[in-house]
């Protein structure tokens, strides 16, 4: 029963906990493009790309794509996606 007790006090406590910082705090202050989905994978070089080694394929295709901000850890992530075999790799990018 004790041990039922302090799990239910447990939980309120966590329930007491705001779940998420307020949300628009920033709002307005930083305009930034969210890229929610990527519609496509490119398929060819763009121009004035300047591409690394494919770790799958191992051709120079790997070029940097879609930017992403993690909500959890607040790092911005970008998204590397190789033209040849459509690889894609996500690393963090530096600020
Ligand atoms: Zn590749």
């Amino acid at each position: 029963m004790d041990r039922i007790v302090l799990a239910r006090r447990g939980l309120d406590m966590f329930d007491s906990q705001p779940r998420a910082p307020p949300a628009p705090a920033r709002a307005g202050a930083i305009i930034e493009p969210v890229p929610a989905k990527v519609p496509w994978l490119p398929a060819t070089l763009p121009p004035g790309a300047r591409p690394e080694r494919c770790p799958r394929c191992g051709r120079q295709a790997l070029i940097p794509w879609t930017l992403r901000r993690d909500d959890r850890t607040k790092t911005v992530l970008r998204t590397w996606v190789c033209t040849e075999c459509q690889l894609t790799v996500e690393r963090p990018e530096p600020e």
